[in-house]
């Protein structure tokens, strides 16, 4: 396992994606790599400041259905000592529960996509931040569109699909493979005067895409969002989702949006 291979599987191996074989192959190369080292203790601390850093996300809605499909085995009945409480104690517990998963559950039923969509919108800013923090943002430097899209053949387990090559306004800088939520995605950055973009192309089957909310984005529809000062705009084409980050203003973003989404 060479440095390059140690760098894309840095991600898989801390979230414990690797087999067991390929981790002792990393944790050996780490051993003898002093930079390689280094990544992966900057990788760890950046995880942990973004984790910080960002909102906890409310427990998913499967995990609520769980809650309360176990609510009526709750231990009412196996416990002796309860049942002289009972009377008191079920309608606290009901209230408390009402109040715990109930509100929003409610709260995320009614909001629908929106909820989904500040989970993805959350992901694609951490991703872009992830991307500019490494010491080497770019594995690939742009020498355009087509040297960069055939360094991803190998690295990835499916084609990623980008025609704009970049202009005069948004010049292609290069690209690197990154993660979005527990898949691979071509990493693809582009540059507004000063301001990095980064462009996520992944699998898109099995996220939970807006269904509302969305806005015409190059003749297709894509969701435009905010979330800790950078803009975001998501859509999906065919089998391929995208997510588009940076800091430029949402009108310029979504300008470069409508150029790769005509592709
Ligand atoms: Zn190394």
């Amino acid at each position: 396992m060479d440095c390059e291979d140690v760098r894309l599987h840095l991600h898989d191996d801390q979230r414990g994606h690797l087999g067991p074989e390929l981790h002792r192959e990393l944790r050996t190369h780490l051993e003898g790599c002093p930079a390689c080292a280094h990544e992966e203790a900057a990788e760890h601390m950046l995880t942990e400041v973004l984790e910080r850093r960002l909102p906890q996300h409310p427990a998913s809605l499967a995990l609520k259905r769980r809650l309360l499909a176990q609510w009526p085995a709750a231990p009412v009945e196996s416990r002796p000592w309860w049942r002289g409480w009972r009377r008191a104690l079920v309608p606290a517990l009901a209230s408390a529960l009402v109040l715990a998963v109930g509100l929003p559950l409610y709260h995320e039923l009614w909001s629908g996509a929106r909820g989904d969509a500040t989970a993805m919108v959350a992901e694609a800013v951490n991703d872009h931040v992830r991307v500019l923090q490494r010491d080497r943002p770019l594995d690939v430097e742009s020498g355009g569109i087509h040297e960069v899209k055939p360094w991803f053949a190998g690295r990835l387990d499916f084609a990623p699909v980008v025609s704009f090559e970049g202009d005069a306004e948004f010049p292609l800088q290069g690209g690197t493979v990154g993660y979005f939520v527990d898949r691979k995605a071509a990493v693809f950055v582009y540059k507004r005067r000063l301001h990095p973009v980064s462009l996520f192309v992944f699998r898109a089957e099995g996220l939970p895409w807006p269904a509302r909310g969305l806005t015409s984005i190059g003749g297709g529809a894509g969701y435009t969002s905010v979330s800790r000062g950078f803009n975001v705009i998501l859509w999906r084409a065919g089998d391929l989702g995208y997510a588009l980050v940076s800091d430029v203003d949402a009108r310029e973003l979504g300008r470069l949006a409508a150029k790769l989404a005509r592709g």
